[in-house]
């Protein structure tokens, strides 16, 4: 689960990790008023205002801008709310912005004689090293991706101890290959290690801070100060039932409409772009189910000759080892809600699931299941592979249930269903 940037620095913040205040604002009526409280504060009057979006590379796409007056805060706030905001990390048609931040801007040092002093700082888990790591460049900002493309050298990597997790010395040593010097590096130490605590209390999957900046020396400060203007953060959903104010902050705007509706349901979904629907039960046999349609999918294509097309999964969806009928019925409407979706192949071991249940599940679904053209029923191919506790009740079911499931085929096993399904799609 990702979060907007206004509420990771919130959260940043409850770490004592120092960022500039700021608010979030919905509507362009408040643009003023947020724009005078931040301007009061700021060090040089300048306010910086900041697309809310899951996504990044706002800068690039105009989406950060820095303003000194109110009109431009308003003009920059309104250009924001009613424009999409595209860039590498989006779909190709943009998102569109709801929320806006208003913030005090952060005067960033100059390093050399073009350059600014902004830093990457990052944690998230290693699968290589299968640990957590810390990641930290000197060249942090808007040109992350391609310093690490072309000189991942620049780029920093620290293996975290398990049990310890970020120890003091390494981040002492990853301040002073940062550059920092006097002050500066019990600052950049204490961000890291309060990153650190972060990422693991809160079962993060990423903690990024982008960039984390030194700003200009003064009189109170005279080595300047290390703060974070911007942060992004996933979090395990395996974990969030153990932190409810993390998972109050879901934005299910921002996300995939069908996976929040699955969720509801306690049902695994991804979607992904193939035309055949998949209902399963067990995460491991989703994977199996979802590799032998792509297996079949492509021996079927190479049979006829085909080479321009691709038969593939449209999603992954695991209904878990004791779903009701409910879940079942909801999984089906789910699954074709996708217009993409061609056919659907449903593969069920029952196990502490029992066939019938799941066999009940589905008439009832294709009985109460609405098309768009205001008819009832299933109107796609599927194909049906159970095996495991009470299946002879569950075949039963479904062959005295043949006229609410007129394209319904039984399949013996897993790679008869396979090629069943894809073999109806293909046509
Ligand atoms: P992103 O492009 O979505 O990652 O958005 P960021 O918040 O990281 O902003 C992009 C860039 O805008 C930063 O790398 C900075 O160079 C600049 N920027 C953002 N906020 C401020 C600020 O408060 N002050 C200054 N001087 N520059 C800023
Ligand atoms: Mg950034």
């Amino acid at each position: 689960m990702k979060i907007h940037e206004h509420q990771a620095r919130d959260l940043l913040h409850s770490y004592k990790i120092p960022v500039p205040p700021g608010r979030m604002i919905t509507s362009v009526s408040h643009a003023a008023d947020a724009f005078s409280e931040a301007v009061a504060g700021s060090p040089t009057g300048e306010v910086v205002i900041k697309a809310q979006v899951h996504a990044g590379g706002r800068g690039k796409a105009g989406f950060v801008k820095l303003v000194k007056n109110k009109d431009d805060a308003v003009a920059a706030a309104k250009f924001m709310l009613t424009n999409r905001m595209k860039s590498p990390q989006t779909p190709p048609e943009g998102l569109e912005v709801k929320k806006v931040l208003i913030a005090q801007a952060a005067e960033i040092a100059k390093r050399g004689a073009s350059g600014h002093e902004e830093f990457y700082l990052a944690i998230t888990t290693d699968r290589k090293s299968r640990r957590n790591i810390l990641i930290a460049s000197r060249e942090g900002g808007v040109e992350i991706e391609t310093v690490a493309h072309e000189r991942p050298d620049a780029i920093i990597k620290v293996p975290l101890h398990p049990l310890l997790g970020l120890q003091a010395f390494q981040a002492r040593e990853v301040a002073f290959k940062l550059g920092f010097k006097g002050k500066q590096i019990n600052q950049a130490v204490g961000v890291m290690i309060s990153l650190s605590k972060l990422f693991v209390e809160k079962d993060c999957t990423l903690a990024e801070i982008n960039p984390l900046v030194l700003t200009p020396p003064t009189k109170e400060n005279p080595d300047g100060q290390v703060i974070a203007i911007d942060a992004k953060f996933s979090f395990d959903e395996n974990g969030l039932f153990r932190h409810p104010e993390i998972a109050s902050l879901a934005d299910t705007a921002e996300e995939n409409p069908a996976e929040t509706r699955a969720q509801k349901y306690g049902l695994s979904y991804v979607a992904l772009d193939g035309q055949i629907g998949c209902l399963v039960n067990g995460a491991g046999l989703a994977m199996a189910t979802m590799d032998i349609i792509k297996l079949e999918g492509q021996k079927l294509l190479e049979s006829k000759g085909i080479k321009d097309k691709t038969i593939e999964p449209a999603n992954f969806l695991d209904v878990g080892g004791s779903a009701s009928e409910e879940a079942v019925t909801e999984a089906f409407s789910i699954i074709l809600s996708d217009d993409r979706v061609k056919g659907i192949l449903v593969n069920i071991f029952g196990g502490i699931m029992k066939c019938d249940v799941i066999a009940q599940g589905i008439i009832n679904a294709a009985r109460g299941f609405k098309n768009k053209d205001g008819s009832t029923g299933f109107k796609v191919p599927l194909v049906v592979r159970l095996e495991g506790t009470n299946v002879e009740a569950g075949r039963k079911l479904l062959q005295d249930a043949k006229g609410s499931l007129p394209t319904l085929q039984a399949a013996t096993d897993l790679s008869d269903a396979a090629k069943k399904v894809v073999a109806a799609v293909a046509g």
